[in-house]
């Protein structure tokens, strides 16, 4: 598998004038009732952009979230429908998935305007890759994970994005949990970890003269 169709890194020339420290936050597996309002209250206190990476049936449930990201000025993008591996799914089911989650955005909110995908898991193949270009969708991978998923504490989360950030960084965060993952049941605390790494690494990368910026929307 390559990586170099995607976005990992944002070249400094997307980046405007001042953006020579600009990195990038995204949450991947959301939206979820319980974690993704306390990201968007983090984010919030902050003031600081962000893309959501949204699964499509989560975004059917959870319309008001969409709306919220939207309206308080981030970025919806596309995580497929229902999060398969999708190097394991035939070329209707990549086309379905992607093209199912992208209605699902905009059924949600009609201010959505998807255009970036991220494949599950990180998975991308040609077809997945033909499959996004062709509904309009860029592919965005990243350049930081701190694995936030695994749950490793809060201070190794911490430590693993500001030990490898640098300027145009993607950094992978998770605000939900994948269908498959998901057990009966779970609230705020399954991603509490993230919430609180959250709140100490954004005034850390301000600190350090880093800008959090939105993903540029014309690569
Ligand atoms: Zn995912």
């Amino acid at each position: 598998m390559t990586h170099r169709d995607c976005l990992c890194e944002v070249p400094s020339e997307y980046a405007d004038g001042t953006g020579q420290r600009s990195v990038y936050l995204t949450f991947d597996d959301g939206p979820h009732p319980f974690c993704t309002p306390e990201v968007l209250d983090v984010l919030a206190e902050h003031r600081v952009p962000a893309t959501f990476f949204v699964i499509g049936e989560y975004a059917a449930d959870q319309p008001k979230l969409i709306q919220r990201m939207i309206a308080e000025g981030h970025e919806v993008a596309n995580h497929t429908m229902t999060h398969p591996d999708l190097s394991t799914c035939g070329p209707g089911e990549v086309q379905r998935q992607i093209l199912e989650a992208n209605r699902a955005i905009t059924m949600a909110s009609r201010q959505a305007s998807v255009r970036h995908i991220r494949a599950p898991y990180g998975i991308w193949t040609e077809e997945v890759l033909t499959t996004a270009a062709s509904a309009g969708l860029a592919a965005v991978h990243w350049s930081v994970d701190p694995r936030d998923w695994s749950l490793p504490g809060v201070d190794a989360i911490v430590d693993a994005v500001l030990g490898s950030i640098r300027p145009g960084a993607i950094v992978l965060l998770h605000d939900g949990c994948p269908p498959s993952e998901l057990q009966p049941g779970t609230d705020a605390s399954l991603r509490y970890q993230t919430i609180a790494a959250l709140s100490s690494i954004i005034p850390a990368l301000h600190d350090r003269g880093f800008v959090i910026r939105a993903l540029p929307q014309d690569h």
